[in-house]
């Protein structure tokens, strides 16, 4: 007990055993000290200046009557005790000694951190550790911010006097405690100046390796990278030979930062050389990840650790931890080690298990893993979204795809078949259960599940599959070397081409047979690869940026599976997934029916938007021309008219992209004034493909996304009107020698439409990358099927001849 009997100490004069007489707050600031753990500087004054000073001033008497005089059960006045009190112990003079003490300790903090009147906080320390936390409630007060010594001393003052809020002062009537015997240290501690924060972490937080520490950081205070509000730089530091291995340098554009006029915490832009620069030198990284290794000792575990550096002090005695907690996913893991194999092994067959929820079967494969329930892409929570996780949430847009794209599995309760989780998660891949209603409610962060997308169910714990492959890659026999492998399934007449918008899930689905990309989605480039609103980049002077990175994403694709052609659809998102992107707030409206809003073509003919398309259309041009990739063609969405076709191929042409042999240009039929009018259509392009999501929801007025329609069955495509409408497409656009093509998710789920689409000639089917073999064998069967068909015809007219 280093620091029995003193009135005011240093944090690291105390240790655990000073609990009585310093508090827990103060004690565990005094251990990691002892540890070598460099937190911000500073000292306490202790219970026993608390009890010196109410017994000298005889505050304790007063208090006592005060309390005494009420009925502890009328809360009015429980409350005017309560702020009497408080304002008694402002109001009354600390003893000379013991002010002058912690007067001099301030000075001395000041020396030591060879700064003048530095920047304190005074945070509570209860010492009532035996008791239980509510008789604190309210207590642990924190004064952020406090510069000079007569502002420390009147805070040292607020924080006894928090022993007496109203709750605390019941509680402890309630529970018999005497208040003359709850006592108040207060830790007074260096507030970090913090030139840059962030986060660290003693295991990799995606991989798991061990062997690493991993930092995250960005200029200013660390809330900005906490927060999710900036791309921190990141550094990996070898835990045995202490060096820098990897590091990815952001480009930071913000920092939060502390204005002391406002007196508050404030974000500001910084210029373009300080936001690309890196917030960390290795010196720092390094002594960040000696840090690191000491906390993991001290804890005994995997540890996320908060950290600042101090811009008024020196290296190293700038580099502080301000906050440390155990790291949750890999601890666990690391605890059941090898229990993991057991656990397949106790993996309880489905009739068996315990079903949570059940919702649409949106994308097929099992999985099991932690659920995480997250109702906000950026959110605390979504942060520690791990790869492998279960995604639960309530709908999925466009800003979810980053964390969609680490999901073993995604569950929500809202959204039918074509919704934006069902369409990305076939996708990504990977098994998803839409509209279940409830999952967000029945599902806990934590709980292990089990998600069967070709069920449409969700089981508690793991549960185990029949052996089935669960992705496209599995189901591709490895022993066939690549180059025959696409020969050997059957050729078909009908092309069979795959749905993609990621491009870099080309290398995965690059062996499967298809015949080219039918859609290629550009909003996942735009959302992931760019993150900015066009206009936004354009306003910026940085036009060029979307171009090249839109090149840049078509062209992996088209140059991976050149000369097939790859149809890139222009761009489709809705008003509201376009104020989602960096920027959009300002160009965006707000739509009530974003759906059937400023969407597809009616945006590109638009003043205010028509730059932006430009920008499309250069990166098609630049793809086209300049890396000489002409099997990128290209498809209009949500074509209404017949005026804004021409209109948009008035705008193509003057950026100089004309239709030819070698470049067609399609539209989307996913509006029923498309079918209507297929023939004047036919007329102005090249070829059609239809949206059959689309066109559903607006032939029969469903909603796509509700799933309360798609359980009583309205959203179906294989509705009679809807099929009619089909027809009517295919057959204009044959009449007129158009190819006509279909990309929406019916033929990927029902056999009966890719039959009815090749009876009526469709030139191509493009369906989602697990679909690309079945729906290819099926094509193969139903051809020859109507081989036979027309050959018995044959046959029969042949013998009425009686030849
Ligand atoms: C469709 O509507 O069928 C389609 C393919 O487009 P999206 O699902 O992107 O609206
Ligand atoms: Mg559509």
């Amino acid at each position: 007990m280093a620091a029995k009997g003193k009135l005011v100490a240093w944090l690291e004069e105390v240790s655990k055993e000073d609990v009585p007489l310093v508090g827990g707050k103060a004690a565990n600031l005094g251990e990691l000290l002892r540890a070598g753990i460099r937190v911000p500087p500073g000292y306490v004054v202790t219970a026993e200046a608390y009890r010196k000073f109410m017994e000298e001033t005889g505050l304790f008497n007063k208090i006592l009557d005060i309390i005494k005089s009420i009925d502890i059960n009328n809360t009015a006045q429980l409350e005017e005790a309560s702020r009497k009190i408080k304002q008694l112990i402002l109001d009354t003079p600390m003893p000379k000694d013991l002010e002058e003490l912690i007067r001099q300790y301030y000075r001395e903090l000041a020396k030591r951190v060879g700064v003048e009147n530095p920047l304190v906080a005074v945070r509570s320390s209860a010492t009532a550790e035996d008791l239980p936390e509510a008789s604190f409630a309210g207590q642990q007060d924190t004064y952020l911010n406090v510069r000079g010594e007569d502002e420390v001393v009147k805070k040292v003052k607020a924080c006894w006097a928090s022993l007496f809020n109203a709750r605390a002062i019941f509680y402890r009537e309630q529970m018999k405690i005497p208040h003359e015997k709850t006592y108040m240290a207060v830790v007074v501690q260096k507030m970090v100046m913090s030139r840059s924060a962030g986060v660290m972490f003693t295991v990799h937080p995606v991989t798991g390796d061990d062997n690493v520490v991993v930092i995250e950081s960005a200029w200013g205070l660390g809330e900005a990278v906490v927060g999710g509000k900036v791309t921190p730089d990141e550094f990996i530091v070898d835990k045995k030979t202490l060096k820098v291995v990897d590091k990815k340098i952001a480009e930071k554009k913000i920092a939060i930062i502390y204005d002391p006029e406002k007196g508050k915490n404030i974000e500001i832009e910084l210029p373009p050389e300080k936001a690309k620069a890196p917030s960390l030198s290795d010196e720092e990284a390094v002594e960040l990840a000696k840090q690191a290794i000491k906390i993991e000792k001290h804890y005994g575990m995997y540890m996320d650790i908060e950290w600042a550096i101090d811009q008024e002090m020196k290296f190293p005695d700038n580099v502080f931890i301000v906050q440390a907690r155990p790291e949750t996913i890999w601890n666990v893991k690391k605890k059941k080690g090898g229990e993991e194999a057991k656990e397949a092994e106790e993996a309880v067959p489905p009739e068996k298990a315990e079903v949570i929820v059940r919702g649409l079967p949106a994308s097929p494969g099992i999985a099991s893993g932690v659920a995480r329930v997250i109702l906000d892409p950026h959110s605390e929570e979504a942060k520690q979204f791990r790869e492998g996780d279960i995604l639960v949430t309530k709908m999925t847009d466009p800003d979810w795809v980053p964390i969609m794209k680490k999901a073993a599995a995604i569950v929500t309760d809202e959204g039918g078949m074509t919704s934006h989780a069902a369409i990305v998660s076939r996708e990504l891949g990977i098994p998803a259960v839409v509209g279940t209603r409830e999952a967000t409610k029945k599902i806990k962060t934590g709980m292990v599940v089990t998600v069967d997308g070709s069920r449409g169910v969700v089981y508690k714990g793991k549960v185990s599959a029949e052996k089935k492959p669960e992705k496209v890659e599995a189901a591709v026999a490895p022993a066939i070397p690549k180059e025959i492998l696409r020969e050997i399934y059957p050729v078909t007449a009908t092309k069979i081409y795959m749905n993609l918008g990621e491009p870099d899930a080309i290398d995965k689905y690059l062996d499967l047979p298809f015949d080219g990309i039918g859609l290629m989605r550009i909003e996942f480039i735009i959302t992931d690869w760019i993150g900015y609103h066009p206009l936004y980049l354009l306003e910026q002077g940085k036009g060029d940026f979307f171009v090249d990175k839109l090149a840049e994403g078509i062209a992996k694709v088209a140059s991976a599976i050149y000369p097939r052609p790859v149809v890139v659809r222009f761009s489709d998102f809705k008003s509201n997934e376009y104020r989602g992107l960096k920027g959009g707030e300002k160009y965006e409206p707000i739509e009530r029916n974003p759906m059937i809003g400023w969407r597809g073509v009616s945006r590109y003919i638009h003043p205010k938007y028509r730059e932006a398309f430009k920008l499309e259309v250069k990166a098609i041009l630049k793809v086209r021309e300049e890396m000489g990739l002409k099997n990128v063609w290209v498809m209009l969405p949500f074509v209404r008219t017949t005026w804004e076709v021409k209109e948009v191929l008035k705008i193509m042409e003057e950026v100089g992209l004309r239709r030819g042999k070698d470049f067609k240009v399609w539209i989307m039929a996913e509006v029923p004034s498309v079918a209507i009018l297929a023939e004047e259509f036919a007329k102005l392009v090249d070829g059609f493909s239809i949206g059959s999501n689309d066109l559903t929801q607006l032939v029969l007025g469903v909603d796509r996304d509700s799933q309360l329609l798609a359980e009583m069955g309205y959203f179906d495509e294989r509705d009679p009107a809807v099929l009619k409408a089909i027809a009517m497409i295919i057959k204009a656009a044959k009449k007129h020698g158009r190819t006509v093509s279909i990309c929406g998710q019916a033929p990927s789920v029902y056999p009966e439409i890719v039959e009815y689409l090749v009876r009526l000639g469709i030139d191509s089917i493009s369906v989602n990358p697990d679909a690309v073999i079945p729906t290819r064998r099926l094509v193969a069967s139903i051809e020859r099927k109507l081989m036979l068909e027309r050959l018995a015809k044959l046959e029969e007219k042949l013998s009425k001849l009686d030849i």
